[in-house]
């Protein structure tokens, strides 16, 4: 398949020239199957490669981006089989925050040198449960969408924070998942999932591409997918981003087995299969940035660097990840070292690439004001910690 490795950084250069110029290195279905299924003996072999490329397109850094999470609903119509933030109205746990706290949250992360409110919200609760209709109405909101769209601006207008919503299908950041529409029958993922058809999912990507948003996706492995899947769901992004040129990051996400789920009896996938996962994506899309939580891969996640990751995505120093609770993010501090120990410096980024920063800050308003406060001259966060 791909040449043996060697520690020489010409041959390693070599590695990025042909992921990036040869077909046949995971430039074709095919190969980027082969790719992910090849032995443990080769995985050296494609680590490599992905890190070489990496190192071509994105060197010497990875980023985080340091946020707050701010889940603004937690009742959802869907019901995805691996979910452990959804609450239907009346169980424990069930909430929608107030203008207030969503504010609280958002001032505590400003003071802790925050620069993202990334928004997680489940989807339309208010076509399925009366009372999300009614707290809607008391907040004097007709959608979900339509609260989501003023909280935003209130964080905006309020705080130096910059929303990065992420409701599901209308947003900056919809996780693809996967392609395969068999994970909606009974019994599977996505059953009793609507949101989370794939044709939907691709046209509201491919609808942010038309309004040139810069769009985070990516890939959840682990679901019932195969490795087939996993290779179609990337290059069906792939795909998309070659049209529009949209997409900012694509996310490479393992399922995670937690006992209160309908999946808690599924196997999760590998360490090594995550680490395929990501040296695929690297080499398909060698260009664009490839993420991939730390917290989901602990104790080995300084592994994922290997595999040509050059972000870590969002990582709180105030807030719980509420989509795998159970799961803590690191400090900071020991992201840094874990990083640093591998070769690469840690900077702290904003929720928009340094590439797709200039689009957003030529447009007049007061997102583009906070963008010039926030930004340094590379197009990373000014106040990095
Ligand atoms: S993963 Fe999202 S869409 Fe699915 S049940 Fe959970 S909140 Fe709802």
């Amino acid at each position: 398949m791909i040449p043996s490795p060697t520690n020489s950084v010409t041959e390693l250069e070599r590695y990025a020239e042909l992921a990036e110029w040869q077909p046949e290195i995971a430039r074709s279905r095919d190969a980027a199957v082969r790719l992910m299924r090849c032995s443990d003996g080769e995985l050296p072999d494609l680590l490599a490669a992905a890190r070489a490329a990496k190192e071509r397109f994105k060197p010497g850094i990875v980023t985080y981006s340091r946020k707050v999470f701010i889940p603004l609903t937690n009742l959802c119509r869907d019901y995805c089989g691996y979910c452990i933030f959804r609450r239907d109205p009346g169980q424990p746990g069930a909430r929608t925050m107030t203008p207030e706290e969503v504010l609280a949250v958002a001032r505590a992360g400003e003071a802790l040198g925050c620069t993202e409110a990334l928004f997680s919200l489940g989807d339309k609760p208010e076509l399925l449960f009366p009372e999300m209709r009614a707290a809607l109405e008391r907040l004097g909101y007709k959608s979900t969408l339509h609260y989501l769209e003023a909280m935003c601006e209130l964080v905006l207008r309020e705080t130096i924070l910059l929303p990065h919503p992420n409701p599901g299908l209308i947003s900056m950041g919809l996780m693809l998942e996967t392609t395969n529409a068999e994970l909606m029958r009974p019994g599977a993922a996505h059953d009793n999932a609507p949101d989370k058809a794939p044709s939907k999912r691709l046209r509201t990507i491919a609808e942010a591409g038309k309004q040139k948003v810069p769009f985070t996706t990516g890939l959840l492995i682990g679901i019932g997918e195969t490795v087939e899947d996993r290779v179609d769901t990337l290059l069906a992004i792939r795909d998309l981003h070659r049209r529009y040129g949209h997409i900012q990051e694509v996310i490479v996400q393992n399922f995670r087995a937690k006992p209160e789920i309908a999946m808690a009896e599924q196997p999760e996938p590998s360490h090594g299969e995550m680490l395929r996962a990501v040296a695929v994506a690297r080499l398909l899309m060698p260009k664009v940035n490839i993420q991939a939580p730390p917290n989901l891969s602990e104790p080995y996640y300084d592994d994922l660097l290997d595999s040509g990751i050059n972000d870590w995505g969002g990582v709180s120093p105030l807030t719980p990840d509420y989509i795998n609770p159970e799961k803590p993010w690191p400090h900071v501090e020991q992201l840094r070292r874990r990083t640093e120990a591998k070769g690469f410096e840690l900077r702290q980024r904003l929720p928009a690439y340094p590439e797709f920063l200039p689009a957003l800050m030529a447009k007049p308003g007061l997102l583009s004001e906070r963008l010039h406060a926030a930004v340094d001259q590379q197009g990373l966060a000014r106040r990095a910690a």
